[in-house]
């Protein structure tokens, strides 16, 4: 069964312990951003189809950064969907190699490994984002680089709902907008500078890989308490 949250017109945002964001276009076609855990492939599609699409009009995937529970599903779904995969272009040696970017613990990284090379199908970028750019895709969606919880990460926004996507950047948990905890995180000075540069794009919703996302103008502390525990 599909479980999902709408966002905005267009934007949904598929529940789960990792958040997939599913935005339709209408007769531009559909897009996701990230694709899950393992194993995620069917709660994708289901979603598709729930919100009247089918798999042929998915004709994007935006991979946030390599890790594991963002990418879990990508393989299989480009297998469905057929469809076109951007990422950033420090994320796509680790993509298609099938290894995780550095910002893991030591003591995880075997572990780490494993999963990667056995759960994961092989898959092709076929095309990188750079900071910036500004994709062709439901009246434009920026690119922008925020390095910090990996070196690669590549967030994106949506400008026409002001919506921006900052996988894992940022998390909500405990209902607090946050970094992302230390431990997991490359390097916290630089995560902290991409915070504070994306967030002049001033965005009315911030979407996260882990946790709720962010209606920015129903919760305007969200941002200012972000900001200043930067
Ligand atoms: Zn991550």
């Amino acid at each position: 069964m599909a479980d999902f949250t709408k966002i905005v017109d267009g934007l949904y945002q598929i529940n789960g312990s990792v958040n997939v964001f599913v935005l339709d276009d209408g007769e531009n076609g559909v897009t996701i951003i990230d694709a899950g855990m393992p194993r995620s492939v069917n709660k994708i599609v289901d979603t598709v189809k729930a919100i009247g699409r089918t798999v042929g009009d998915v004709k994007y995937i935006l991979v946030t950064h390599a890790d594991i529970d963002h990418i879990g599903s990508l393989g299989s779904l480009v297998k469905a969907t057929n469809a076109t995969v951007i990422a950033g272009e420090k994320s796509k040696p680790y993509i298609e190699s099938r290894q995780a970017p550095p910002h893991l613990p030591f003591f995880l990284k075997p572990i780490m490994w494993v999963l990667l090379k056995t759960m994961l199908s092989r898959v092709t970028v076929g095309q990188t984002a750079t900071h910036g750019e500004r994709l062709q895709i439901a009246d434009g969606i920026r690119a922008l680089s925020i390095p910090g919880h990996t070196p690669g990460n590549i967030g994106y926004f949506w400008e026409r709902h002001k919506v921006l996507f900052v996988p894992d950047l940022l998390y909500v948990n405990d209902n607090k907008l946050g970094l992302m905890p230390s431990i997991i995180t490359w390097n916290v000075k630089i995560a902290k500078d991409s915070v504070k540069q994306v967030m002049k794009y001033n965005p009315d919703y911030i979407c996260v890989g882990h946790g709720k996302f962010i209606d920015v103008k129903a919760e305007p502390e969200q941002v200012k308490n972000l900001m200043a525990s930067l």
